[in-house]
């Protein structure tokens, strides 16, 4: 019996996407065409890279990264920014070995100069068994504060005015839920497309804020691009409260579509706006490190000194 093809509702190509929110098929040119737009559009919406001259792009090898990393690409090119990338290796044995194999592949690609910076130079081993008694936190809690340093540190060593990450809405959804279960609601005020925190924190943006996972692993797969497949093996092993809200989240997207996008889309409009912190949080500079600090001293530096035994 002969297949019946599916074609583009926008032209005659064979489609190879349903986007169910418009009801359109897509084929391969028209699906990376309205990627592109969505991610350039939340970009001018939130004006993410309004007075930004150059802009450190933090790629992780992973799907969203990779597929940002292209897109910004494009994006700084027309807008004469420069960009840096950035790649960490975290020191998770082989994966992080393949991670930065694979950021190194896609800056050399595009042709964007790229910093590598590990946290065995840091002093940080988030393998060690005895990382959680010493720091009494989880190891993904103790690399998210050490990527985040570090990304911060590199942009004002290289003169970046913006750090871009690839979290998407699924991302998004999962962090908003978890903060709002622990009632920790004033971290939804950091949870925005864009965040302008105080003097010497870089402007952080996420132009993936409002993409389906999917729809980046397409984009990836359709252009060939080299990309990490699997999730860090750390975050893997832990059965934690993370990991189910993870699995909610996609579950509902999945069952209601676009239920997870209306939710990602009222954090900033509605949400955010409703959240007052007592008393405006003020960042001193870490005596250890002259980084931004709530405290004396910075909570990557209390990490590094509970590590080396000081
Ligand atoms: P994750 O926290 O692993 O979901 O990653 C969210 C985003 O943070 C990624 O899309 C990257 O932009 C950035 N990121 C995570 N891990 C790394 C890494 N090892 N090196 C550079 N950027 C990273
Ligand atoms: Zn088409
Ligand atoms: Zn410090």
């Amino acid at each position: 019996m002969k297949k019946v093809r599916t074609r583009c509702t926008l032209c005659n190509e064979e489609a190879i996407y349903y986007l169910r929110s418009r009801k359109l098929r897509l084929c391969k040119r028209h699906f990376i065409e309205y990627l592109k737009t969505e991610v350039i559009n939340t970009i001018y919406k939130f004006e993410m890279l309004k007075n930004v001259k150059k802009l450190l792009i933090a790629v992780s090898g992973g799907k969203d990264s990779v597929a940002m990393i292209h897109i910004l690409h494009q994006v700084c090119k027309d807008l004469n920014i420069e960009m840096l990338g950035l790649v960490i290796d975290t020191g998770v044995g082989e994966y992080s070995k393949r991670q930065v194999e694979k950021a190194r592949e896609i800056f050399e690609i595009l042709n964007v100069p790229y910093r590598i910076e590990r946290f065995s130079s840091y002093g940080i081993d988030i393998t060690r068994p005895d990382l959680e008694k010493l720091t009494k936190r989880p190891p993904c809690s103790v690399c998210g504060i050490a990527k985040r340093y570090i990304m911060n540190k590199v942009a004002l060593e290289e003169n970046c005015q913006a750090i871009a990450t690839g979290h998407n809405m699924i991302d998004i959804a999962q962090y908003a839920l978890a903060n709002i279960l622990t009632g920790n609601l004033e971290y939804l005020k950091k949870l925005l497309p864009k965040v302008d925190e105080g003097p010497r924190m870089v402007r952080r943006i996420r132009p993936l804020y409002f993409i389906d996972e999917k729809e980046t692993k397409l984009y990836v797969d359709l252009l060939d691009l080299p990309h990490v497949e699997d999730r860090c093996p750390l975050a893997e092993k832990v059965e934690n409260v993370q990991n189910t809200i993870r699995m909610f989240v996609r579950e509902l997207e999945d069952r209601h579509p676009g239920s997870i996008r209306a939710f990602v889309e009222k954090i900033p409009t509605r949400i955010a706006p409703l959240i007052r912190v007592e008393g405006e949080e003020k960042y001193g500079i870490c005596k250890i490190c002259g980084m931004p600090s709530k405290g004396e001293i910075c909570s990557f530096c209390k990490i590094r000194m509970l590590l080396s035994g000081k």
